[in-house]
Parts: C-alpha cells; sequence; structure tokens
C-alpha cells in the first residue's frame, strides 16, 4: 500500500469536499479512509477501494463526482441498487440519474440530454448498457468527471457474483485514459483482489484496504439440536422483535416452509428465492426495503444490491458454503452501524449435504479443490474455541489484537471435555461396520438399539454394539459432526451419506492423539441490556421516536420511497435523544442536509416540539 499517510495539505477542492460532507450529507467527519480516497481522486489518480459494507463506499465517488467538474459515471450491477442510490441522492439535493432498462426511450432521452448538457452530478449505469455504441458515443460529447465501478467482484470468475459483461469494463481505461477510475468492493480476499486489478487493468491504481471489521455485528454461532426454526423464532421475538431481517436456508423448498411457518406464529415473513415468479420476488424484495419490520426468508439468490442500512439480524439456518460467504451475508446486517447481530445454527446435516452438493458437482477437479478447502475452512471456523471475530479476520489477513467480547464465544466460553475415548469408539464403530453406514445408523449401534436392521447386518454382535450408552444420541451426532470438522472422517463419494475414515483418524484411533471437543450446548445468547435496535433511544423518549419514525413513513410512502431515504434510523435517534428546538440546531444532527433541512426540518420540528419528554416532569 502506498497512500500517503502525511497530512493532507489544505487544498481548496478539499475544503470543497468538506463543505459537501457537511452541508450536503450532513456528517461532521470523513470516516477512517474516506479522506484519503477522495483526494487522491480528485487529483486524478485510480483507486481500489476495499472496505466492509456500511464503510461508507458511496461517498468515495460521489464527493469526488460532485467536486471535479463534470458527471461521475458509475457502473453499478442491479437496477433496484440504481434506484435506491439515485433516490437517496435526489434527497440530498444531488443532481442524480440513472440509465437502465426500467426508463422508457422518452425518459432515457431526458437523462442523455442532461448528461451531455452537464446537467447531472452522478450518473448510474448498467455494466451491459455502458459499452455500447450509443452510450460511448454519448459519453464522448460529455464531461466525465469519474468512472465508479461498485461491486468490482463481479468481474471475478471464481465468486458467485460473476457477471460477464464486467470483463468489457477493462476497455475504458483505453477509451478514457484520462479520466480517473475508482474499483469498490466489499470482497477482501487476496485472489479476487488481484483479479479485479488485472481484469480491470488498474495496475496504476492505489489500493485503499480498510479494516473488514464490522465491530456492531455479533457473531453466535451453535449447533443445531434438532428444533432449529423453534429457537429462531425465539430468537426474533426476544431479540428483534419488529426489526427487519434476513433469514438465509439452503433450499427453495426450506425457504417456502419456513416463511410459512413464521407467518403462522406472527412473523412478518416473505420467502425469496429464484424459482418464485419474478413479480411476487419483485414485490416481497421492495416491501423489504419499503417498509419496517419485514423479514425476509431466502436462499443467497437475495442479498447482492441490498443496501438497506437497518437490517437488524442476519440468521443462516444451514451453513454456508464458505467463510467469504458467510461474512459477506452477515455483512448486510447493521450496515448503519447500529447493533446488529449474525447468528446461525448449523447440524452434521448441512456438512454432509454441502459434501455432497460438493463431489457431485459439475465443476472440474481443481475447482472441487479449492471448494473443499473453503467448506473445511467454514467447518473449522464453526467449531473454534477461540474468539470467532479474530478468526474471521485472520481469515482475511486482517488482524485484531483483543478477543472482541461480542461474539457467542466471548460471551460464554464454550467447555470442551477429552473426547479421546468417545472419538476411539466413533471410529472404532465406523471401521466394524465396513465404512459404509450414516450417522443414524452408527449412533443406534454405539448405543445397542434392537434393530432389524442391525440384526440383518449381524452388526449385535460387533465388539461396538452397546459401548457407547454413557452418552446421548444427540451427544453422539454432535461427536460425529466434529470428527468430520476436523477431518478424522470423510463423507462417502456416492451421496448415501457413509462415513469413511481419513489418514488422519489413525492416531487418535490407536490412541497416540488426544482430541479435545466442544460440549454441546443450548444457544442461550446472554441478553443484551436492551437490543439496541430501538433501544438506544432511552425510555423516556421512546413516544417521541415513535412519532419521529411515524411522520418519516408517511412522508417517504408519499414519495415512494424507503423510509431510510428520507433520514436513516442514526438520524432519527440522535433526533429523539437529542430534542432539537430550531433549524438551526436541527442541522447539527447526522445525516441532516442543507436540502433535507429545507424540505423535511419544519415538520419534524413540529413534531420534536409537541411531544413532551417523558423523563423530565
Ligand atoms: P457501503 O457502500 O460501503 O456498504 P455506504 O456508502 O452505504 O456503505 O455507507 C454506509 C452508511 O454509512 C450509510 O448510511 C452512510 O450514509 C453512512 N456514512 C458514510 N460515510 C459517513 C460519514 N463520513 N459520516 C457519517 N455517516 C457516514
Ligand atoms: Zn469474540
Amino acid at each position: 500500500m502506498s497512500w500517503m499517510t502525511e497530512a493532507l495539505p489544505q487544498n481548496p477542492a478539499m475544503a470543497h469536499a468538506r463543505e459537501v460532507l457537511q452541508h450536503t450529507f450532513g456528517y461532521t467527519e470523513f470516516r477512517s479512509s474516506q479522506e484519503r480516497i477522495i483526494s487522491h481522486l480528485i487529483d486524478g489518480g485510480d483507486a481500489l477501494v476495499l472496505m466492509p459494507t456500511g464503510g461508507g463506499k458511496s461517498l468515495c465517488y460521489q464527493i469526488p463526482a460532485i467536486v471535479r467538474e463534470g458527471t461521475g459515471v458509475v457502473i453499478s450491477p442491479l437496477i433496484a441498487l440504481m434506484q435506491d442510490q439515485v433516490n437517496s441522492l435526489l434527497q440530498y439535493g444531488v443532481r442524480a440519474a440513472y440509465l437502465n432498462s426500467s426508463l422508457n426511450p422518452e425518459e432515457a432521452t431526458l437523462v442523455e440530454r442532461q448528461l451531455v448538457q452537464g446537467e447531472l452530478d452522478l450518473l448510474y449505469i448498467a455494466p451491459e448498457r455502458l459499452l455500447t455504441p450509443r452510450t460511448l458515443d454519448l459519453l464522448r460529447q460529455s464531461r466525465i468527471a469519474l468512472f465508479a465501478i461498485d461491486e468490482a467482484h463481479c468481474v471475478s470468475q471464481w465468486g458467485h457474483d460473476f457477471r460477464p459483461e464486467y470483463i468489457q469494463l477493462s476497455q475504458l481505461h483505453e477509451r478514457f485514459p484520462q479520466t480517473p477510475r475508482i474499483a469498490l468492493t466489499a470482497t477482501a480476499d487476496t485472489p479476487t483482489r488481484s483479479e479485479i486489478t488485472q481484469r480491470l487493468n488498474l495496475q496504476q491504481a492505489v489500493e485503499f484496504i480498510a479494516s473488514f471489521d464490522r465491530p456492531n455485528i455479533r457473531y453466535q454461532i451453535t449447533e443445531n439440536d434438532g428444533n432449529a426454526r423453534e429457537r429462531l423464532l425465539r430468537f426474533i421475538r426476544e431479540e428483534h422483535p419488529g426489526d427487519s431481517g434476513i433469514v438465509y436456508c439452503l433450499s427453495r423448498k426450506r425457504v417456502e416452509e419456513t416463511a410459512a411457518w413464521l407467518r403462522s406464529r406472527e412473523i412478518e415473513a416473505l420467502p425469496y428465492h429464484a424459482g418464485m415468479d419474478n413479480q411476487s420476488r419483485q414485490s416481497h424484495q421492495r416491501r423489504f426495503r419499503q417498509e419496517e419490520g419485514i423479514v425476509i426468508v431466502a436462499t443467497i439468490a437475495f442479498g447482492m444490491g441490498i443496501d438497506k442500512p437497518d437490517v437488524r439480524f442476519v440468521a443462516h439456518l444451514n451453513l454456508p458454503k464458505s467463510i467469504e460467504a458467510y461474512y459477506q451475508e452477515t455483512g448486510r446486517a447493521g450496515r448503519d452501524g447500529k447493533a446488529a447481530d449474525a447468528w446461525m445454527v448449523y447440524g452434521l446435516q448441512d456438512v454432509i449435504t454441502l459434501r455432497q452438493m460438493q463431489t457431485t458437482s459439475e465443476a472440474d477437479e481443481n475447482h472441487k479443490r479449492i471448494e473443499r478447502h473453503k467448506l473445511d475452512a467454514m467447518l473449522a471456523f464453526c467449531e473454534i474455541t477461540t474468539c470467532r471475530r479474530q478468526a474471521l479476520l485472520a481469515y482475511f489477513d486482517d488482524h485484531l489484537e483483543q478477543p472482541c467480547g461480542n461474539c457467542d464465544v466471548c460471551l460464554q466460553p464454550p467447555q470442551t471435555w477429552d473426547a479421546t475415548v468417545a472419538a476411539q469408539m466413533a471410529l472404532s464403530c465406523v471401521h466394524r461396520t465396513g465404512q459404509r453406514f450414516g450417522v443414524n445408523y452408527l449412533v443406534e449401534v454405539l448405543l445397542g438399539k434392537e434393530s432389524g436392521r442391525i440384526t440383518g447386518f449381524g452388526h449385535h454382535r460387533i465388539s461396538t454394539y452397546g459401548i457407547g450408552r454413557d452418552l446421548t444420541a444427540a451427544e453422539w451426532r454432535s461427536v460425529y459432526r466434529q470428527l468430520i470438522a476436523h477431518g478424522l472422517l470423510s463423507v462417502d463419494l456416492e451421496g448415501y451419506g457413509g462415513l469413511h475414515l481419513t489418514q488422519a483418524s489413525r492416531p487418535v484411533l490407536r490412541g497416540e492423539t488426544p482430541l479435545m471437543l466442544r460440549k454441546t450446548r443450548k444457544m442461550k445468547p446472554k441478553r443484551r441490556a436492551k437490543q439496541m435496535g430501538t433501544g438506544e433511544v432511552s425510555d423516556a423518549n421512546q413516544a417521541l421516536w415513535q412519532a419521529l419514525r411515524t411522520l418519516r413513513l408517511e412522508l417517504a410512502q408519499s414519495q415512494g420511497v424507503p423510509a431510510y431515504v428520507v433520514f436513516h434510523d442514526a438520524t432519527l435517534m440522535e433526533m429523539a435523544e437529542r430534542r432539537p428546538r430550531d433549524r438551526q440546531q436541527l442541522a447539527m444532527i447526522t445525516g441532516v442536509g442543507d436540502h433535507k433541512l429545507e424540505r423535511y426540518g419544519d415538520a419534524f420540528l413540529r413534531v420534536l416540539r409537541n411531544i413532551p419528554d417523558e423523563g423530565q416532569e
């Protein structure tokens, strides 16, 4: 990394940038590396920005686009995302528009004219549209401040967000060599990073790599003891009543079932997966974005382009395929920096299903090997007995000095037990039954169950029959899950879930290596003193907070935009706590820029003046 570390000289352009930050967006300070990135871009340099979700990437190109002469052209892969961004910008009084297939020809022509006449600060455009002869022609007639390539990891062929059109974006450099380019992504791993540099021709770009820590997200992972759904329900009811959240499941069927079940328990849950018809999918996504308190139950088809800032929890009912996927999916929680939960239950069946999906997939051997390693890393991450955040960051070559205090391991350190003998029994049972049976059967043999199947195979006569009665079936399943996670057993290739021994199991089986395993445990997270989603507002200000939210919803609905586009939760919370009395005081609240002050100031001040503070009599 070669960015400047000395203090930045106070040049006029940066003074302008600061003014835009404060007056247009209503923020007091730049965050972490924003200032350096903005300065670099204003000076005409190229940049590659790696910043976690919620880190504040948008301002990195929006402010230079406003400060530099001409229009900033933003390449963005999803139409819904463009609309949200443009809506938000218009609320701040920034001249923004988009060009994509949702516009009719007249609307598109109007935007094109605005571009050529220099009437836009920002133009969002879909990648496939950007490189058409027509658009290129328009761009050449216009003054372009910069190109911003959002979600730049879409150029990576290994990632699951691959967009072939992104490959073409390397042409930008050849066609517009003088225009600065900034590529941004929240996907951190080194191979993806170098792929972006290479494919987008960004060898000259300065890399800005922010810390990937998301301190406001609480990570919690526990084993599935067979009633994951009930636990999810309890989690939502106790920790997140009325909050927006995302629940991820592996299959479409599970998505449908879970959503219906939650609805039958009075949770406002909507399904989302690629097999649904387009209309209901879009309507569910729209409701999630625009309303408050919707829980979306989805396959991983849902997610990219969701920049809703107030998602309070992401729950996984299945294991993600890799740590990258886990980080990305959980990262959709708490973009606004307020407390949020990443909650997951996983079980033996997940491990078996994912392993089988990998083995039977069409991918080539090399690809399969990489996927296998990624899943192994994910499993190991689930089973660790040290701080999860430290492990997560270490995986991305990032570093956290102290245990975080905000993950399940830190909050409730797991207990381990000496499982050497149990592991020997479990492994030996696999061996004695011929390495072809699944976990359920093996557990029955260990427990000495009487069944026709066992007698049929003659397994009631083997030495491991009935030797495991000191542990329960659930405990044995946990032992097997951990043995698989630790690579001491592997799942068969034919897809029946049969287990066999690996090389690594030999020393354990022979009693040469002791083995410590996690004790099974019910997930009972220590309750937060108060959930911060709404709890950051003190009791005395609850009535005011609700009134501010109601006003926000009315203002948003009358314009057909999501509530957070009017003001974020963080802004309303600050209003409720600080109770500004006039325009001047209101302007001091984070997120209240000049334009919004003009537009909404009086309406909010009326509410602020009318609701008494219940704490002071
Ligand atoms: P990303 O695209 O990196 O996920 P966003 O650009 O959407 O993140 O920003 C996340 C949130 O942080 C938004 O609500 C944004 O308004 C807010 N934000 C960004 N920069 C600042 C800042 N300097 N001060 C206060 N809030 C900021
Ligand atoms: Zn921790």
